[in-house]
C-alpha cells in the first residue's frame, strides 16, 4: 500500500500522516524530515540540501529521489509507505514510478488535501516541530499539553527557519509552480482523492482515513 500526501505546505500533510501511520501501520516517509535529519546530522546531504530549504527552494531532483529511493528500500516500508511531500515535481514523479517498479510495486493513490493560501500563513507561522521526532504543533490550533515540549516523546519543540513569513511566500510560489500541477496529472491517471483540509484535524483526519481505506479496497 503506497499512498501519497499531496498537498501546499502547511496543508497538514505530516499531522496527518501521523495519525494515518497508526490506523493504517505504514510507515511515514517525508522528504522534508529526511532532510533535516541529515542536517541535523551534518552530512553532506544535508549540508547540499541546506542551501535550497533556507531559500525555500525545491533540492534537486536526482539528489531528493536517491534519498527517497534509498528510504524506500529499508525493510520497515516492505508492506508500503505514506510518502510525504514526495513527489512534487514531474520528474520525481517518474522518479517514484521507476523505483516502485524496481520493487515489483505499484501507487495506490494520491490523497490531495486542498486549503486555501490566506489559511496556510495562519498554520505555518504558528507552527511549532518537535527536534527529535519532528511532530507538528501549532499554538492555537494544536498546542501541545506543556509550551515547548513534544506529548510524543518529550523533545524540545522549535520554530522552523523556512517558516518565517518571506520564506513561507517563497515556498508558496514553488508550490504552485513546480507541485500544484501533480494534483491534475494524478487527476487523470484515476489516482488522485480530493479532501477539503480546511476543516479541523479531526475533520480532515476522518475524510483521509476513509478516502484511504477505500482506495486501498480493505487490503
Ligand atoms: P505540512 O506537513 O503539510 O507542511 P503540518 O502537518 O506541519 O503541514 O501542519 C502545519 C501547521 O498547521 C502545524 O502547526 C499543524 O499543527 C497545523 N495544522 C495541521 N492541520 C490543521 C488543521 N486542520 N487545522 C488547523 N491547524 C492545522
Ligand atoms: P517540507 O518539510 O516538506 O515542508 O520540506 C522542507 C523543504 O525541504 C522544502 O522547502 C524543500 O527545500 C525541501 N524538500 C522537501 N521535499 C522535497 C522534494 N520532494 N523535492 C525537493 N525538495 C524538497
Amino acid at each position: 500500500m503506497y499512498l501519497i500526501l499531496l498537498g501546499p505546505p502547511g496543508a497538514g500533510k505530516g499531522t496527518q500522516a501521523e495519525r494515518l501511520e497508526e490506523e493504517l501501520h505504514l510507515p511515514h516517509v517525508a522528504s522534508g524530515d529526511l532532510f533535516r535529519d541529515n542536517l541535523k546530522n551534518q552530512t553532506e546531504l544535508g549540508l547540499l540540501a541546506r542551501q535550497y530549504m533556507d531559500k525555500g527552494d525545491l533540492v534537486p531532483d536526482d539528489v531528493t529521489i536517491a534519498m527517497v529511493r534509498e528510504r524506500l528500500q529499508r525493510p520497515d516500508c516492505d508492506q508500503g509507505a505514506i510518502l510525504d511531500g514526495f513527489p512534487r515535481t514531474q520528474a520525481q514523479v517518474q522518479g517514484l514510478d521507476r523505483m516502485l517498479d524496481d520493487l515489483g510495486r505499484k501507487l495506490d493513490g494520491v490523497l490531495y488535501i486542498a486549503v486555501p493560501d490566506e489559511e496556510l500563513v495562519r498554520r505555518l507561522s504558528g507552527r511549532w516541530i518537535c527536534r527529535q521526532c519532528q511532530t507538528p504543533y501549532h499554538t492555537i490550533f494544536s498546542p501541545p499539553a506543556t509550551e515547548g515540549v513534544c506529548d510524543a516523546c518529550g523533545g524540545e519543540l522549535y520554530q522552523r527557519d523556512d517558516d518565517k513569513p518571506e520564506t513561507v511566500r517563497a515556498r508558496l510560489k514553488v508550490y504552485h509552480q513546480q507541485t500544484a500541477p501533480l494534483i491534475d496529472y494524478y487527476r487523470q491517471v484515476g489516482l488522485l482523492v480530493e479532501v477539503d483540509g480546511a476543516g479541523d484535524i479531526d475533520t480532515v483526519s476522518a475524510a483521509l482515513l476513509e478516502a484511504a481505506k477505500r482506495m486501498t479496497n480493505g487490503k
